[in-house]
Parts: C-alpha cells; structure tokens; sequence
C-alpha cells in the first residue's frame, strides 16, 4: 500500500481565505443551503456507492456489508436523523428571565461559526470525515476536510466527488500528510475537530491555542468489557467478537481487553472461539467480511504483542496481505505488553480479577477510556460501574454499537479525548450558542 503524495503547492492561506469569503456572504447560514448541502451529500453517497465500497476495501480490505453498513449507511442515517431534526434544532429557544429583568424577553439562538477545520483517521476514513462534517454544515459552517493519508484510495475518492456534489466555495478538501496537516494547523479556524490519537490531538491543541481556536479531540485508549459471572456466555461471546473483529479491531471503540471476573474466564474461551467459528469459518483470512491491518507498521506492532499470553484461537499471520487472524489470548499479566497501549488490532486478552472491586480497581487506575462495556445480570454490578468510573460512553450488552444512536453524545473523557458529536450534539460542537435579551424602551 502507499501513501499519498503530498498536496502541490497547497497554499493552506488562500485556502481557508477562499472558505472566509464565502462565510462572510451568509449564504451558509441559510436554512435552505444547509439541507442543499446535506441533501447532496446523501446523493454522493448514494451515487457512488460502489466506487467508494472499492476504496474501502482497497485501503482496508473491507467487505462490501461492513463497508456499507459501517461507513455509507452510518453517514446516511446521520444525514437523515439531522434532516429530520434540522428545524426544531435552529428554532430559537426561549429562556426564563429573573423578576428583576421583566418586563423582557429572553431566548438563544445557534449560530454559525465560520469556517471549521476536520481531521480524520484511517480506520473509518469514510465517516469519520464526513460525520462531522455533516455537523459542520448543519451547522452553517464552511469547511475544509483533511481525509487520512493512510487511507489513500478513500482520501482520492473524497477529493475528487465533494467538490462535485457540495458548494465547492464552501466546502474544500485537503489531502496529504503531516506536512499538509501542519499547514493547515497554523491557519486560523473557528473550530478544529480532530479524530486520531493523543499525541496529534496534543499538537493539534497546541495549534489552536495560538488562535484561540476551540477543539473536539476524538480519541482512543483501552476500552475494557467487564464480564460477570452468571452471564449468557454464547451471547455474550457473539457480541464481542463482533464489536472487537470488526474492522480487524481497528475500531476506537472497540473491546479492548475482557476483565473476567470470578472464573469466568476459562467458560468464555471456548464460546469465544465457537463465535470467531460461526462468523469467519474455519479459515477467517478467507472470509469476505474480514478486513486488513492498515500498513506493514502497524501490523509489526500487531504481532509484536502475540506473545503476551497463551493463545486461545488465532495468532496466525501473513505479512504479504497484512493479515491478522481474529486473537484471544489468555493468562494476561496486567504488565504484559498488550496491556499497555490501545491494541487498536484484532487481539482480544482476557484478564482475569477476582471480584468487581478489582475491576473497578483495574479500570480507574488506567486512563479513562472512551468505552466501558459489561455483560451482567445485576442491577447493582451496573450502578457501581455507572457510579463508581468514568468514560466517554458506558454500554451494558452490546458493544460499539451505541454510536450509532444518534441521540446519544459520542466522545471521549480524559485521554479518550474532549467534546462530543453525533445528532444534536453535532448541532451543539459546531454552533455557537448565542443568549439575546430583548426589553422594551418603554
Ligand atoms: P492517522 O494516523 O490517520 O492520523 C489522524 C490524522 O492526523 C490524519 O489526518 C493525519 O494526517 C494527521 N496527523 C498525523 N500526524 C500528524 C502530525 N504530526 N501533525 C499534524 N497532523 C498529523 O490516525 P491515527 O491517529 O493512527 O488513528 C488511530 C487512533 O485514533 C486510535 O487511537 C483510535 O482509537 C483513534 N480513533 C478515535 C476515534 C473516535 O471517534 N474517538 C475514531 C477513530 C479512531
């Protein structure tokens, strides 16, 4: 796989000058622009449904149903839900007043920014560009989008059909790499939403700091899946295999490590590998819907964590094709080195504790994380999790697939990042929230 060539002459200035023009018109601010734009955005998509499947499964080896369902389908139903919600979302909302100011009256309105800069990953290279950037132009945002170099076939895809589709003084696309991205940086945004690790997410901070530019950090980190004992081990096998062997692991919210509490963890391995059985076959390197590692870099760092623990299933890999069989390994040291960073891969570690005290212990002295998942029968298990840790988001059952409500928040706490998007909350990161108090002369 390559990488992209660098953006020529990409003179970021003139850029984001050409996107401040066309803000200053107040054209983007109309109603009837912002579901012009959403509108022909679902119409790309549509369109080009199959050439963009391709570049998935060119950048990622994605099966066509993943592809769809994950990146495609995703930002259709984020482009409906805002359709749907568009106008209740821009009414103005009336606010109480104290006596002392009455007569008056009192309300807030969302308005626009300006122009918004989105930085997106590879993982998800289609969605996780354009889901904010369905929110940028809810909004009434102008908006440059840098798509990730390490997806260079989805990046090409969406230079070249954006400018097509939406008002291309409106919206720009920038590709390339670190250079380009550093360009960007020290232009001047009203807003930068950036998806990625922590130690980009610092420098991109640190870039908006000179201008005062307010941020959505999106990140990762280990996102751990408490399991009870008691529980439905066939069910609760399926759901994560699903949540954790998508994308080959590849997912920011993804099971990280299972936190088998009691001796819950010997009972899971068999039914985790009946789950892998049942969903890849036999042999998963060919079965359709099972993806690549990104690049030989990470794939390195991959199987450099295979000797962490006894293998359960998998651990098989061909370097040629990047691919990483579906991996649980068992007997994990917390000092073992898959314990120490985000595996971001499809290797599953069970840990196993001795009660939901130290669980809870495990998990509050690492990072807070950007999921927390648990299979439980009991109410209390779930109020000390609710109560007694943090993360960006908490889900009892199913894994991952809470992101895909648009109703609820997505982000992160701590170093699984800062802010939040998806549905109204899209409509919130991208608007500013302005207070007006109206008292007659009189
Ligand atoms: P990446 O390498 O594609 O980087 C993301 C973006 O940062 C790219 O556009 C890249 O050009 C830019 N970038 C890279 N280095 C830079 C630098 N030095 N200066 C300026 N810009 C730079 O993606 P990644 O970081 O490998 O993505 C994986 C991480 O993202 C994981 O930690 C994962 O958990 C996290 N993630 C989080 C979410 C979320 O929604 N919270 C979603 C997906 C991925």
């Amino acid at each position: 796989m390559t990488t992209l060539a660098p953006t020529p002459d990409l003179d970021a200035a003139t850029v984001v000058d050409r996107l401040r023009t066309t803000f200053a018109t107040r054209r983007t601010a109309a109603t009837d622009w912002r579901r012009g734009q959403l509108t022909a955005l679902r119409t790309l998509l549509t369109d080009h449904r199959d050439e963009l499947l391709a570049a998935l499964a060119a950048d990622l080896g994605k099966g066509p149903e993943e592809g769809y369902r994950t990146e495609i389908g995703f930002t259709l139903n984020e482009i409906d839900h805002t359709l749907d919600h568009l106008d209740a979302w821009l009414a103005p909302r009336p606010a109480e007043l104290p006596e002392r100011l009455l007569p008056a009256t009192a309300h807030t309105v969302r308005e626009p920014l300006g122009v918004v800069l989105v930085i997106a990953p590879w993982n998800y290279p289609l969605q996780l560009a354009l889901s904010p950037l369905v929110g940028a132009l809810a909004a009434g945002n102008c908006a440059v989008v840098k798509p990730s170099e390490l997806a260079p076939a989805t990046s090409a895809a969406l230079a070249r059909l954006l400018p097509r589709y939406l008002d291309a003084e409106a919206v720009a696309v920038v590709e390339g790499a670190v250079p380009e991205t550093t360009a960007l940086l020290a232009q001047r945004f009203d807003h930068i939403f950036y998806t990625g690790n922590g130690a980009v997410g610092r420098i991109v901070m640190a870039a908006a700091a000179r201008h005062l530019t307010p941020v959505t950090l999106e990140l990762g980190g280990k996102s751990p899946a408490v399991l009870d004992p008691g529980v439905d081990l066939a069910t609760t096998a399926r759901r994560l295999v699903a949540g954790k062997f998508l994308n080959a692991g590849q997912t920011c919210v993804a099971p990280d490590y299972v936190l088998a509490v009691g001796d819950t963890a010997k009972d899971l391995e068999r039914h985790l590998a009946e789950a892998v059985h049942e969903v890849y076959g036999a042999d998963p390197a060919t079965a359709p819907e099972y993806g690549r590692i990104v690049n030989e870099r990470h794939f390195d760092r991959l199987t450099a964590l295979l000797d962490g623990g006894r293998t359960v299933i998998g651990g098989t890999h061909h370097r040629a094709d990047r691919y990483l069989a579906p991996t649980v390994l068992a007997d994990i040291s917390p000092d073992a080195p898959v314990m120490q960073e985000e595996i971001f891969g499809p290797i599953l570690p069970i840990v196993a504790v001795p009660d939901l005290d130290a669980a809870i212990a495990f998990i509050n002295e690492r990072d807070k994380p950007l999921a927390l998942y648990a299979f439980t029968d009991s109410e209390e298990t779930k109020h000390r999790l609710l109560t007694e840790t943090s993360s960006g988001g908490l889900a009892f059952g199913l894994p991952v697939a809470h992101l895909t409500a648009p109703g609820l928040p997505f982000g992160g706490v701590g170093e699984s990042g800062m802010g939040r998007y998806h549905g109204e909350y899209s409509m919130e990161t991208f608007s500013h929230t302005k207070a007006v108090l109206d008292k007659p002369l009189g």
